[in-house]
């Protein structure tokens, strides 16, 4: 506001009037018909010159691209695409200045808890982001823009004989993976994704840009490492990589009888494997009171007896109608993913799934897990075999907390009541979930996606870097929130650690 109470406050607002008309003289002007469908609630108008040229909102042609994510369809009122750090504080700025509305932040657009998506709100999508840069030749020190997919960083450093274990999917990207944890086929063998990280570039809520790691904000560090996505968008990740040659991956298709044999079986032969080999399984609905089984398995060796050895004990778990096994490289293995990218079309809805950590899969477990997959409500059920350098890492060394566990589970339905039920039902085999296959938007989960002093810790940091809680669109740690563990010492937190 500008009194105008002289003749000078007149030339004043004058002056200031034609400022502004000069700032935004050459901003392109939406047509009408785009104008029309503009949500409510956002200035659009007001964007940082920075970024109007990477602004999408719902009239503009490229919106179809961009609404949606790979398993979500979503309306959001406007989609923000920086391609810098600077670019992505502007976006952040602009985010603070819309907390009234939701807030998605996406790299690949592979979320399944994740809220990558919204409807009215904004997304801030660093998907532009994805160079993939060695820093240092005899460290395999790595740095990747958080909007990397993992089939591309897999390609860029298999020509040095380098692989950084992430997923089971090439599509997934970086951004989301990476400040989750990352449980995939390598991780038995080379620990977890975030293991590897060795530091983080990160916008925080009030626009600072910083970099965490071991030496530099350590608390943040620890945080972004299993919930990152609390604490701000990372903009760039330094990772040491393994030196991985051949690998031998194996399909198998097979038909058993009964799956609560099946399951047993398979954690027996999964505690008996060396940690060179990983193997998930895979099924669903019974079909005519038999059962598919898919195992996906890697075998980290370039020796194709080995590969054969370690895999002929899965092989019997039921009838074999499907094989393929091959030596192949870790990045082959990520290629076969497709090619949609991060968008699909728009759909209404997303998949309802479930997910648990198992200390051990016990006869009883196995039992009634048995008894779900036999109601025919589950369509996907997984086990991911964990363990190996995932244990060896200890409990304290990263916000992902659940180092112990034997599998991870993941089931998912169609009908979201049912699937919950039954799934609680079971939690006194589980020990916490892993925050990435569970869409459960009840505010306990985030209880079992932390232990209470882990939780307590991230509170603590949370009010620290984000106490108005801007970035709590997916698993928030509401800073607001007293927890039984919480001293509410923020003492040892370093807020003044240097920038990017
Ligand atoms: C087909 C498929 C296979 C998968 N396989 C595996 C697997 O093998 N192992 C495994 O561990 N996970 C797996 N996942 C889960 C996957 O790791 C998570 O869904 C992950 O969040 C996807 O990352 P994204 O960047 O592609 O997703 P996005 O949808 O872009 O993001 C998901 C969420 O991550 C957060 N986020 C994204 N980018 C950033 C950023 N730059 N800074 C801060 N927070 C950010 C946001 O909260 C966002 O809502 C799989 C998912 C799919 C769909």
């Amino acid at each position: 506001m500008v009194p105008v109470d002289s003749t000078d406050a007149v030339a004043h607002v004058v002056a200031l009037a034609a400022e502004v008309r000069a700032a935004y003289a050459d901003r392109p002007r939406r047509p009408l018909a785009v104008r029309a469908r503009r949500r409510p609630g956002i200035a659009y108008d007001d964007l940082p010159n920075s970024l109007v040229d990477r602004a999408v909102e719902p009239g503009d042609a490229d919106y179809r691209s961009v609404r949606s994510t790979y398993l979500r369809g979503g309306a959001p009122g406007l989609v923000l695409r920086p391609r810098t750090p600077a670019e992505v504080a502007d976006a952040v700025a602009f985010a603070r200045r819309h907390r009234h509305l939701p807030l998605g932040v996406r790299s690949g657009g592979h979320g399944i808890s994740g809220r990558s998506t919204n409807d009215g709100g904004l997304v801030i999508d660093v998907g532009a982001m994805n160079e993939v840069e060695v820093l240092d030749e005899a460290r395999r020190l790595v740095r990747i823009g958080p909007g990397a997919t993992w089939k591309q960083v897999a390609a860029a450093l298999d020509s040095r004989g380098w692989a950084l274990g992430s997923g089971d999917y090439g599509g997934v990207g970086v951004g989301g993976l990476a400040t989750a944890g990352g449980i995939g086929f390598l991780s038995r063998e080379h620990g977890l994704t975030i293991d590897h990280l060795r530091a983080v570039e990160l916008v925080l809520a009030d626009g600072r840009r910083v970099r965490a790691s071991r030496e530099e904000h350590p608390d943040l560090f620890w945080a972004v490492r299993g919930a990152g996505a609390n604490f701000g968008v990372a903009t760039a990740f330094e990772f040491e990589v393994s030196e991985v040659g051949d690998v031998g991956w194996a399909q198998l298709v097979l038909v058993v009888p009964d799956i609560e044999a099946a399951l047993q079986r398979y954690a027996e032969l999964v505690a008996a494997a060396p940690r060179d080999t990983t193997v998930f399984l895979v099924t669903g609905r019974p079909r005519q009171g038999q059962w598919v089984v898919q195992l996906y398995a890697m075998v980290d060796s370039p020796d194709p007896d080995v590969v054969v050895e370690r895999l002929t004990p899965f092989a019997g778990l039921g009838a074999v109608v499907q094989q393929e096994a091959v030596l192949t490289r870790y990045a082959s293995v990520m290629a076969q993913a497709a090619d949609v990218g991060a968008r699909r079309s728009p759909r209404p809805g997303e998949p309802v799934s479930r997910s648990a950590f198992l200390p051990a899969l016990t006869a009883g477990t196995a039992a009634d897990l048995a008894d779900l997959l036999r109601t025919g409500q589950v369509f996907f059920f997984q086990l991911r075999a964990m363990g190996g350098a995932i244990a060896d890492v200890p409990a304290d060394e990263t916000a992902f907390a659940h180092r112990s566990a034997a599998f991870q589970a993941t089931a998912m339905s169609a009908d979201r009541a049912s699937l919950d039920a039954a799934w609680d039902d079971l939690a006194k085999h589980f020990e916490g979930l892993y925050l990435s296959f569970d869409t459960d938007p009840r505010p306990e989960r985030v209880g079992d996606a932390f232990p209470p002093a882990v939780l307590a810790r991230l509170r603590r940091l949370k009010r620290a870097y984000d106490p108005e809680n801007l970035f709590r669109d997916n698993f928030n740690i509401d800073p607001g929130v007293t927890d039984a563990d919480d001293t509410d010492d923020t003492e040892g937190t370093d807020l003044t650690g240097a920038t990017a």
